[in-house]
């Protein structure tokens, strides 16, 4: 079974689910390469169990085609919200427009039931919904709902693409208390960049001295 290696480092599910178009510049497949790829990346972001995971795979092995269809309308719903998620509040009204347009073609159709359900493991609460229809096309209601939200709250001026370089693509929600995190991630883009920093101030004082 395939397994999802986008990190989750982008605060919000539809940035993280934007970030995985990253993977093939790092040699490694897209999550969205295949519908398997796609059900290990949504048990990674929490929105799948291992039960539920197994039988959609049965499942898509009995409808193909659905699947196939669930895995494109994915891939054409993420390069809709790349640009609005890199550019923002910036973004020029047509990217805004077919952003918006994707997530009310999947809002539109998604009917459910909505539940409150006891974790009795750790006696936690939690909302969920469970679609009925199309299994498939479900998968990436609570995607879309994320982005709905970014939107709706005016947390977009917040989203922003990592200064990284050699550029990175990823893009993330920037919760800091000054509004001026740069990096996706401490760990790997601002360690690169702190470590280039060291570099040059290190040269110019050779220079200098
Ligand atoms: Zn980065």
């Amino acid at each position: 079974m395939p397994r999802a290696r986008t990190p989750f480092v982008a605060g919000r599910l539809w940035l993280d689910f934007v970030n995985t178009d990253e993977a093939p510049r790092h040699g490694q497949p897209d999550a969205l390469v295949s519908f398997d790829g796609y059900l290990a990346w949504l048990e990674a972001a929490g929105l799948l169990d291992a039960t539920r995971r197994a039988a959609l795979q049965r499942r898509a092995l009995e409808q193909p085609a659905s699947a196939t269809a669930a895995l494109h309308e994915a891939r054409r719903i993420r390069s809709a919200l790349r640009p609005l998620a890199e550019r923002g509040r910036h973004a020029a009204e047509r990217i805004t427009q077919t952003a918006v347009l994707e997530i009310n073609r999947v809002l539109g159709r998604s009917t459910g039931v909505r539940r409150v359900e006891h974790d009795a493991r750790d006696g936690s609460f939690s909302r969920a919904f469970l679609p009925v229809g199309d299994a498939f096309a479900a998968l990436v209601i609570p995607v879309v709902e994320s982005a709905a939200d970014t939107l709706v709250t005016g947390e977009l001026a917040r989203v922003r693409r990592c200064a990284g370089e050699p550029a990175c693509p990823r893009v993330f929600l920037d919760t800091s208390r000054s509004a001026r995190r740069r990096w996706c991630d401490m760990a790997s883009c601002g360690n690169r960049a702190k470590a280039a920093r060291h570099r040059v101030t290190a040269r110019t004082r050779r220079a200098k001295g």
